[in-house]
């Protein structure tokens, strides 16, 4: 494997790997590798003939008061991680190098991106589509892994593949759970330990969604919303950021389930903010017994 730090260097990896022929397979990271971030990389591996990794903590998707600073950063262990799961280029570049003096073009999206995560964290998508543009150009995969953890993301991302024309496929891979149903995350490291046990509430509350919609048949957003803050409310460690059930393309808040709905949430436990979701859908209409033609 090596490890790249100039944007050139990739590039010419790039055109030389798709003038050859082969088949670039891309995982961009903000690096603490986990197996969230693994799995992405195995699929990139079945999928592509050349696995590019990205590490790059990107400053224009963190806001003035976010946690930039103190994001942990361990390219040593990244790194390693990555030769262990034959990934062939590691690209980690500094700040400078792909946000030089001077810079100021970025990617903007509208209404997707300005609820949600993009509500509570304004200016958040315009750094990401902003990063993932740059990233697609300097590494110009065939196919682009994101994880389903991010859902606003990965649908944003989706948006602008298609929106702007760029010849890459997104690849939308499922969230991976520790045992007790906590999503991996890079910021789980910020929890103590009592926070790491309160931490489950998210995907607790997640469950009991999920129940309601697809075994309990329950079709009120307004009630799935209620259960979802009463299992968080429930947990005194966590503090709500937001709640919502929305249509899982348009994110437009529904009032009734009735197709592929996102329920996605953002929790504080002390000073850490984790964000998960579920993708549910209502149980099929049930077929009407044999020999009914009604
Ligand atoms: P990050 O390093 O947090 O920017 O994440 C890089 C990519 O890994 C994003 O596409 C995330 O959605 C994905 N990812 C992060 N955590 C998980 C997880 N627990 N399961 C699957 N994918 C994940």
């Amino acid at each position: 494997m090596d490890l790249v730090r100039r944007v050139q260097a990739m590039q010419e990896m790039a055109r030389q790997a798709r003038g050859t022929g082969k088949k670039i397979a891309f995982v961009p990271t903000m690096g603490a590798l986990h197996d969230g971030h693994l799995s992405l990389v195995r699929r990139a591996r079945e999928l592509g003939d050349v696995v590019v990794v990205s590490v790059f903590i990107n400053p224009k998707q963190f806001g003035p008061a976010e946690d930039f600073a103190r994001y942990p950063r361990d390219l040593a262990r990244d790194a390693d991680l990555c030769i262990q799961e034959g990934v062939d280029h590691l690209f980690a570049p500094e700040p400078d190098e792909m946000y030089p003096p001077g810079h100021r073009t970025f990617v903007d999206m509208e209404g997707l991106t300005t609820v949600l995560e993009g509500s509570a964290r304004p200016g958040h998508f315009r750094g990401v589509l902003t990063v993932v543009m740059k990233l697609l150009h300097v590494v110009k995969p065939h196919f682009a892994f994101f994880g389903q953890k991010d859902a606003q993301q990965a649908l944003i991302v989706r948006r602008m593949v298609k929106d702007l024309n760029l010849d890459a496929e997104v690849v939308v891979a499922p969230t991976v759970r520790h045992e007790d149903g906590l999503a991996l995350s890079s910021r789980n490291a910020f929890l103590g330990p009592a926070e790491r046990a309160a931490a489950t509430v998210l995907s607790r509350a997640l469950g009991r969604a999920r129940q309601m919609v697809e075994r309990e048949d329950v079709r009120s957003a307004r009630a799935i919303e209620a259960a979802v803050r009463e299992v968080l409310a429930a947990e005194p460690r966590a503090r709500i950021d937001y709640v919502a059930v929305v249509d899982a393309e348009t994110l437009e808040p529904r009032e009734e389930i009735t197709g592929e709905t996102l329920i996605p949430l953002a929790v504080f436990l002390g000073g850490t903010r984790l964000i998960d979701n579920a993708l549910v859908r209502p149980p099929a209409a049930p077929r009407p017994p044999a020999g009914d033609k009604a």
